[in-house]
């Protein structure tokens, strides 16, 4: 065995406990330096408003002081004086709205672009993973990558910037601001605030742990009502309903407990932090009002004191929220770039063509060996070798599990032996563009066949995306499914539902074949096409599959064995390898494994 292709496929490492991924910068800077210009403008336009929100105090404290001296003195012309401050405190009102507008438009424009680059860039990413990769990840939470993770990831990103920015420049801009009006308050200030806001975020991360478990419990009641729903049959065939609805409301319960327990909490941290800040507010106004009453202070400067060391404590806890955000938006902007670097190992265009006149459909497996890259070490093919002649059919039987579509995976290219090559016309499929193999060359055509949510014709249109309408029909027609289609009230327009519950197995199946064959194969694989469908829907997809497979080379991988008998090789697959191959008549004049498997149905189907 010289050649090992399975040995750089490093998300089957992952097996092992997964590791959280890192943060990726260098792919982050890549997205996000589009958005450079629009983030700078953000970023200037939010310190602004950050300024501006120091200097508000101190204005408010200079209208505060005229009004006070008006109170006191009674002298001059009320309106004539607070004009000055009033206006130009309006003026700084006004200014902090604009920029206020202004950044929150640039953020949220590229927090938007960033996300929209990162989900089409991830999805692509996806799209072009071994299928291998999807073997060892699940759909569901390869979709939360996209959706959850890129949200939480653009949010962190956004709160960062404009919250991070604003709430440090604030706290230490007003921090002077109080210095200079009093260094005395201050000094209390600094060592009551930072204690109160530690506590706070004390209790916030408990609590948050707490939602934390709370979303969970959701999530695990909606999966058990997702999950009975969703198979509803079954659950109605086995008159289930009773425990389902009593498992869900255990989840249920379970998940209204702890959001009570969360309520609780929050209802004590509201209640303990408004006591603390109408303290703070009472403290300052009770040791300032000492100060204002030795002269040390003029009551503008308590009132601008108070607005102040009120930005500085809103500002700090601001701060510490923003590290929890911070933590949760890297991880999940770790996971949604890790996938982005990850290259497949069989890539999805590049390589050779064979130019379709000279293509003859000769293909031959030669010494394979195999192993699912999810169970290494499990042998699916052993030394397999197979011939498919140019427009013959050939058929693999053999027990289920023995690796039947597993060889025609390895012709696929879905995935690439061990050991041994697959060869087409005499060249290594290694060295040939796996899209226009699987595009132009083989038709493929499995048990159960998935349609897309969308019309029938753009359905059989999947095989072909640039063929006429005409070709549809000639399509359709071949694999007997144009007189069904056309018995629909909008016929080939006719939407099929969701994984195209609308048709029967055998209409499906049709579809299936229309789609297969408007590709024009020069190969067709047909994957135990009959074994899921009744007797009558058998009869016609068989009757289009005859039809289908003249002037082609042709692989049948069979389940029920009356539905090959005229194929022109039968091999026999156990173990992993071809352990007899001949005709229907030739293999039942041997009296070997293949008599013994038409023996074994013969009495299974009279029983
Ligand atoms: P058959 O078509 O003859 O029923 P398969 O080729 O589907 O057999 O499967 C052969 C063996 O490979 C079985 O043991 C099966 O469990 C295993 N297998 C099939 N598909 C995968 C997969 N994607 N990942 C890991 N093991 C697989």
């Amino acid at each position: 065995c010289q050649m090992d292709f399975n040995n750089n496929q490093p998300f089957l490492l992952e097996k092992k406990p997964k590791e959280e991924p890192e943060f990726n910068w260098t792919e982050f800077w890549k997205f996000l330096r589009p958005q450079l210009l629009s983030l700078l403008a953000a970023i200037v336009l939010a310190f602004g408003t950050a300024i501006l929100n120091i200097q508000i105090p101190l204005m408010l404290g200079d209208l505060v002081n005229v009004v006070a001296r008006f109170t006191r003195e009674h002298t001059g012309n009320y309106l004539n004086e607070v004009k000055g401050p009033a206006m130009k405190l309006l003026g700084l009102y006004g200014l902090q709205g604009i920029l206020t507008c202004g950044y929150i438009t640039l953020l949220s424009r590229v927090g938007e672009r960033v996300a929209a680059d990162l989900r089409k860039s991830l999805f692509i990413a996806l799209l072009r993973q071994d299928v291998a990769f999807f073997d060892a990840n699940k759909t569901g939470q390869l979709v939360n990558r996209l959706t959850t993770d890129i949200q939480e990831f653009k949010s962190s990103f956004k709160l960062v910037i404009s919250q991070g920015l604003r709430s440090i420049t604030q706290t230490a801009g007003c921090l002077v601001s109080i210095y200079l009006i009093s260094p005395k308050l201050t000094g209390l200030i600094l060592v009551v605030l930072p204690t109160l806001v530690a506590a706070g975020a004390l209790i916030g991360s408990v609590l948050r742990g707490l939602s934390r478990k709370a979303q969970e419990q959701v999530a695990k009641a909606t999966g058990v009502a997702d999950e009975a729903l969703g198979n509803v049959r079954t659950v109605r065939a086995f008159a289930m309903e009773d425990r389902e609805a009593h498992l869900y409301s255990l989840e249920v319960e379970k998940s209204s407990n702890i959001n009570e327990a969360l309520g609780v909490g929050i209802a004590i941290f509201q209640g303990l932090s408004n006591l603390a800040l109408n303290c703070i507010v009472m403290g300052t106004i009770f040791a300032g009002g000492y100060l204002v009453a030795r002269e040390q202070l003029s009551a503008g400067d308590l009132m601008s004191f108070l607005v102040a060391s009120q930005t500085v404590q809103r500002s700090m806890a601001n701060v510490s929220i923003l590290f929890g955000q911070i933590v949760r938006g890297m991880s999940a902007g770790a996971r949604v770039f890790e996938y982005m670097t990850l290259e497949s190992t069989i890539p999805l265009k590049g390589g050779g063509t064979i130019p379709y006149h000279s293509l003859i459909g000769h293909v031959q497996f030669k010494d394979i060996s195999f192993s699912y890259p999810t169970r290494p070490g499990h042998d699916v093919l052993k030394n397999f070798n197979l011939d498919l002649p140019p427009c013959k059919t050939v058929a693999i039987v053999g027990h289920s599990g023995g690796g039947k579509s597993t060889v025609a995976a390895l012709l696929e290219r879905f995935y690439d032996p061990c050991c041994g090559v697959v060869t087409l016309d005499g060249h290594d499929i290694r060295t040939l563009d796996p899209s226009w193999l699987r595009r132009n060359v083989i038709g493929f055509i499995n048990q159960e066949p998935v349609l897309f949510g969308t019309s029938i014709m753009e359905n059989i249109r999947f095989g072909n995306p640039d063929v006429t309408d005409d070709k549809v029909y000639a399509a359709a027609k071949q694999a007997n499914a144009h007189n069904f289609i056309c018995s629909f009230p909008d016929g080939y327009k006719t939407v099929v539902g969701e994984r195209g519950v609308t048709l029967s197995g055998g209409q499906k199946q049709r579809i299936a074949i229309a789609r297969a064959l408007i590709k024009n194969p020069s190969i067709l694989i047909l994957d135990e096409a009959t074994s899921a469908l009744d007797a009558e829907s058998e009869r016609v997809v068989q009757e289009a599959l005859d039809r289908a497979t003249s002037g082609r080379t042709v692989l049948i991988i069979a389940h029920r064995l009356s539905t090959i008998q005229g194929a022109d090789v039968i091999c026999v697959l156990s173990n992993g390898m071809v352990k007899e191959a001949g005709t229907h008549t030739e293999l039942l004049k041997k009296g070997g494994l293949y008599a013994e498997l038409i023996r074994r149905q013969r009495t299974e189907g009279q029983q």
